[in-house]
């Protein structure tokens, strides 16, 4: 039984096959999302990896914020996938944060891998992936560099803008008169961490938390998130692709419920 999990954000696309609920096969991330050539490229090179056609596949499951752009045999929320992907990896975990491209959730998961409570920004770039990826253009660095920049910082700059465009001119200006680029980048990394903790306070979070999606590659915001909320946090491994993960479990779970009833 081979089915598929596509996650298709704003920023990523991410192809997961897995083998009769348990074996992964292979696992794809492709850093453009929904609208551009990345999900079919992702989910080429998904079944090249894992040497299957499509017609291989039993069941396809979509989630993310371009899942009703992908042809999939059905689609299902990313709460319910990220918490799915996540009761399979680390069924002892409580609290998931989830910080993607345009969006960040923080979702209470119930014993046995049920959704208890979730809380979900997706109306303001400032506590997102989006606004590490504009400061980092400010900073001239690659996000995936702008923790390593951040690490050198003694002095963290205080970003006072909420709103990611006011906080880009503020950037700008403190760097004109030549404040330190990596206070700035920890300065930035503590501002999106910060927007987030209040999200996931809301929640009441219960250690253990796991952060996903892919802020959470930044080893600097998940251990600023640790500060922030006072309770252990780790970092997913191969944090993108849980929600992938949930969504080819789920569509193991709808394969197995059509088989049995085709019995
Ligand atoms: P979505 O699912 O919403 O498309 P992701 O979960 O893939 O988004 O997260 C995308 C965000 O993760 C980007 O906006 C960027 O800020 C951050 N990111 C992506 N790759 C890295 C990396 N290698 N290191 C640090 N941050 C990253």
């Amino acid at each position: 039984m081979i089915t598929a999990g596509a996650d298709i954000g704003s920023s990523s696309s991410k192809i997961l096959i897995l083998e009769d609920g348990e074996k992964i096969l292979s696992a794809v991330v492709i850093p453009v999302g929904t609208g551009s050539s990345g999900p079919d490229r992702a989910f080429a090179q998904a079944l090249d990896q894992a040497g299957l056609t499509r017609d291989k596949l039993g069941y396809i499951v979509a989630t993310g914020y371009g899942r009703r752009h992908f042809e999939a045999d059905r689609q299902f929320s990313e709460i319910t996938c990220h918490a799915r992907g996540i009761a399979w990896l680390m069924p002892e975990a409580r609290t998931i944060i989830d910080i993607g491209g345009q969006d960040a959730k923080a979702i209470r998961i119930e014993p046995g891998g049920s959704v208890g409570s979730f809380i979900m920004n997706d109306k303001c770039a400032a506590g997102t992936g989006r606004f590490l990826d504009v400061m980092s253009r400010v900073l001239e660095v690659d996000v995936s560099e702008l923790a390593a920049l951040a690490d050198e910082s003694k002095q963290e700059a205080a970003i006072s803008s909420t709103c990611t465009v006011f906080a880009e001119s503020e950037v700008i200006s403190q760097l004109a008169q030549a404040a330190r680029r990596e206070d700035v980048a920890a300065g930035v990394i503590r501002s999106v961490v910060r927007r987030c903790a209040g999200l996931v306070k809301r929640v009441g979070p219960e250690a253990p938390v796991v952060m996903t999606g892919g802020v959470s590659l930044n080893p600097l915001a998940v251990r600023f998130m640790q500060e922030e909320l006072s309770i252990p946090v780790m970092a997913a491994s191969r944090p993108q692709l849980t929600g992938a993960l949930g969504a080819a479990l789920l569509a193991a779970r709808e394969l197995s419920k059509l088989k049995a009833g085709a019995l």
